[in-house]
């Protein structure tokens, strides 16, 4: 494919997805051109080329002609410039969202999906790479995804980053601020040219609406506070996302809780996460009702899922909030010493909820995973955190995705998963291997239980990577699965 056919494929590309009319056209391959350098246009047949293969094109073109340098940080700041010529601005945006918002909720958020992957800040094409796959369990089906889309780490961006000039003012704050928005990026902010983010009003606070580039599920949005501030799991927060099921109800939306170890990776911007895909917690029934006094008339009990979790649900969103007001005031100073739950030790707090909110059946559900992170001399990184016998295959925070049933795993997994499966099938020693060797415990214990084959291998090491998962998930569960550990959570909701 030439240059020129490239643009006019992608012209193409940018009709087949309603990105422009054929009154932008003109205007657009001169901004295309104008991105790359070239000054006269020569018309050209267009082909069937996929967006990666058209975009790989005009990158290779640009490398070229020494444009940019060729490298995959390079390649990603270079490619969103070129996409952002085909996109409207911000308020066309909005305005399509809004109406489209009249017809229904459903019509608003699919087309602004749709716009935000033809727009290639979802790189579609990346995503596809993840491997996915569902493992049954006691709990309900458990998802479990290897995400391969983010972006490999470049060593020429990481050098070049570490030779820029360094500025006082961090500019955009973080990845969640709006400031994001046409971004340019640099060797160490990614671009974001052809982001566009939807306001939304919760609670009378400024929020906006946009997808997560790299979609863990269908439909994963990230709702982020127009203002750079920290996580805060209070009132207002179950408040917000009671709103934001009303004004989305097909959507659920959670929160990550406000303490490291149980919180999720941006503690320092306020910001929720939510989507049309329903997990497996949101699935799993309520396994003992109680009533709280005073509020008869919410629907309350514990969820049968391998984490603490009250479910909460009514027709008042006003009463709801007050009552996880009540529950959440409770459970911050709350100490239970023969549960091993201590809300403070040496002046630091341990006790918060990851919540979790949706509409069903015209009913707001609220779900509250109790955590706590505290440490211990066996548990350094935190006792219901996972344990170390399982860091092998996880070792990171167990956030709000992880704990509604989706184990997002490291990228190294896969490789290693293929390493082991070849030593156990050649009857390889495990520990020789660097890269298999913190698997050794494990992949014996599965030598002991299975007899592989070529056949049966890749279906028992997902199965078992799923089981791992849930213990992990039963880790994280203050109050343990078992009659001492359900009286202990009774003795929690009747102190509220
Ligand atoms: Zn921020």
């Amino acid at each position: 494919m030439t240059v020129y056919s490239a643009i006019s494929s992608l012209i193409k590309y940018a009709h087949e997805n309603e990105l422009i009319t054929l009154e932008d056209e003109v205007f657009t391959i001169n901004r295309i051109c104008n991105v790359l350098k070239i000054d006269t246009y020569v018309p050209e047949q267009s082909k069937d080329a996929s967006l990666e293969e058209i975009l790989k094109t005009l990158l290779d073109y640009a490398v070229e002609k020494e444009i940019i340098e060729d490298s995959i940080a390079y390649r990603d700041l270079f490619d969103t410039r070129i996409m952002d010529c085909l996109l409207p601005r911000p308020s066309e945006v909005i305005n399509k969202f809004n109406a489209d918002y009249k017809i229904s909720p459903e019509t608003a958020t699919s087309n602004y999906y749709k716009f935000s992957r033809a727009s290639d800040y979802i790189r579609t094409y990346r995503i596809v790479k993840d491997k996915k796959w569902i493992v049954s369990s006691d709990y309900g089906d458990i998802d479990i995804t290897i995400n391969l889309s983010k972006p490999e780490k470049d060593p020429k961006a990481i050098a070049a980053a570490k030779n820029a000039p360094k500025s006082d003012i961090k500019y955009p704050a973080c990845l969640l601020c709006k400031e994001n928005e046409g971004y340019a990026g640099r060797m160490d902010h990614p671009a974001r040219n052809n982001h566009r983010i939807i306001p939304i009003n919760l609670r009378n606070e400024k929020f906006f609406l946009q997808y997560s580039p790299y979609v863990y599920y269908n439909e994963h949005c990230i709702v982020l506070s127009s203002e750079h501030k920290p996580m805060v799991i209070d009132r207002k927060c179950f408040e917000k996302l009671l709103d934001f099921v009303e004004i989305f109800p097909h959507y659920f939306v959670g929160s990550n809780a406000d303490l490291p170890i149980v919180g999720g990776s941006i503690l320092a911007h306020e910001h929720f996460q939510g989507g049309c895909y329903e997990f497996a917690m949101a699935k799993a029934p309520i396994e003992t009702f109680y009533v709280f006094e005073g509020y008869e008339d919410v629907t309350a009990g514990i969820v049968k899922w391998p984490m603490s979790v009250i479910r909460l649900s009514g027709k008042d969103k006003t009463k709801i909030a007050e009552l996880v007001e009540k529950i959440l005031n409770s459970w911050r100073f709350y100490t239970d010493e023969s549960a091993y739950i201590y809300a403070e030790t040496d002046g630091e707090k341990h006790n918060t909820i990851t919540p979790i909110a949706r509409m069903r059946d015209g009913n707001f559900e609220l779900d509250l995973v109790l955590r706590n992170n505290i440490t211990t001399k066996e548990y350094p990184d935190g006792k219901y955190h996972a344990h170390p016998e399982y860091h092998h295959l996880k070792k990171e925070n167990i956030g709000l995705i992880e704990v509604m049933g989706l184990a997002v795993l490291p990228s190294r997994l896969l490789a290693e998963m293929g390493t082991l499966k070849n030593a156990i099938l050649s009857n390889t020693d495990i520990s020789s291997i660097p890269e298999t060797a913190k698997h050794e415990t494990w992949a014996n214990m599965l030598k002991e239980k299975y007899c592989f084959t070529a056949e049966n291998i890749d279906k028992i090491i997902e199965d078992e990577i799923g089981i791992v998962f849930v213990k992990i998930l039963e880790n994280c569960g203050v109050y343990e699965r078992n009659e001492e550990g359900k009286n202990a959570f009774l003795r929690f909701c009747k102190s509220v």
